[in-house]
């Protein structure tokens, strides 16, 4: 049975680039983000590899629930939070870190009989973003609500995110350090701030403690550098095969809509991947593929399995050739993303449970 369309993942990659964040920031500890199923890579493998890692980080209990399942012993953060007291119960039994960002969600806490302390919880400081955070004088209540309390909580951080840390030099950045710092200095409590652009570009927004994502799966946070210039090395390659191919004559339409028309006579080619494994229906006319190191532009709609190519471009191509999808250097997942018009992180979150991931050990 074949097993194309698959996505290699490449654990040797993975563990280079925690090095490059340990290069980076060298003083602080890792809290290795492997939210939305790794990124997409699969999370119980990538946390195995990961195993260099300080902590682990996940969006929603529920991924923090199935890593302890799986026997991972590691401090495990929640960004969200939790909401409900059986929630709060939930996560002091299974020793998970827990983001506080609601005066209900703490309110909820004071009222939970916790069998025993959480380990530790990070306050969400709001410095500029707007989304999840509770302004400084807020913070400050609820460290001394917290002071004495060692029933409910062993130790806690300021944690704070970034809104604009993939733009160099934006002022904005340095205000939301400020507003982090003045409270870091007056309560001597651990931070944690930098995602993967502020690891890379805010050296100052370091701390005690990090928290990569999209670097370590070896895309770039910038729109302006590849993950190469930044000592970075693709995890993930999507690869799938060439399942047909067809000889077009002038005017012949190719594909749902007839978006693209052949000019003259051509060779077409038809890979086995489309919206249905995760590829942009955005890259309709404008993604690329390569076929036997050859450039191979997308032509007409991306349908559901499949996609179309002008295999003008690589006239050698045969039936059954291995295609690649996204990330080589010559063709990466950062380009492939800004021309669907959208971020890295979504088409690698997108790859779907259809596409097997087959993983490297290196
Ligand atoms: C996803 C996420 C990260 C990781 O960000 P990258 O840009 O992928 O490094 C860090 N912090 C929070 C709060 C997040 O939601």
């Amino acid at each position: 049975m074949s097993r194309y369309p698959f996505a290699r993942i490449n654990l040797t990659a993975l563990q280079h680039n925690l090095q490059q964040v340990r290069y980076y920031a060298p003083h602080s500890k890792i809290m290795s983000v492997i939210k939305a199923d790794a990124y997409g890579h699969g999370v119980i493998e990538i946390a195995k590899a990961l195993e260099q890692t300080d902590a682990f980080a996940v969006a929603r209990l529920k991924e923090a629930l199935i890593l302890r399942q799986h026997g991972f012993k590691q401090p495990i953060t929640i960004f969200e939070g939790v909401s409900t007291i059986e929630e709060w119960q939930l996560a002091a039994e299974y020793d998970l870190t827990l983001v506080l960002h609601q005066q209900q969600h703490l309110d909820y806490l004071l009222t939970a009989k916790l069998n025993k302390p959480l380990p530790f919880i990070w306050l969400m400081l709001e410095t500029g973003m707007h989304r999840l955070g509770l302004a400084e004088q807020h913070i400050r209540q609820i460290i001394d609500q917290f002071t004495g309390r060692t029933d409910l909580v062993d130790e806690i951080g300021l944690m704070s995110h970034f809104a604009n840390s993939d733009l160099l030099n934006d002022t904005r950045n340095q205000q939301q350090i400020m507003v982090m710092q003045r409270l870091a200095e007056t309560t001597g409590l651990p931070v944690c701030m930098a995602n993967s652009a502020a690891i890379i570009s805010l050296p100052q927004s370091h701390y005690q403690w990090v928290r990569p994502g999209l670097m370590l799966y070896g895309a770039s946070p910038f729109a302006y550098k590849t993950g190469a210039q930044l000592g970075l090395k693709p995890v993930m390659q999507l690869v799938s095969k060439l399942i047909a191919t067809q000889q077009l004559k002038a005017g012949d339409e190719v594909g749902y809509g007839g978006q693209w028309t052949a000019d003259q006579s051509m060779r077409m080619g038809v890979v086995s991947i489309g919206y249905g494994d995760g590829y942009s229906r955005h890259l309709s006319n404008a993604g690329k593929v390569i076929i036997r190191g050859k450039e191979v532009p997308v032509i007409g709609r991306v349908s559901m399995d499949t996609v179309c190519v002008n295999l003008d471009a690589c006239p050698q191509a045969q039936l059954e050739d291995e295609v690649v999808i996204w990330g080589t250097d010559a063709l990466a997942v950062e380009w492939l993303a800004e021309k669907a018009g959208t971020i890295p992180y979504e088409l690698l979150c997108c790859v779907t449970p259809r596409v097997n991931r087959e993983y490297l050990h290196g």
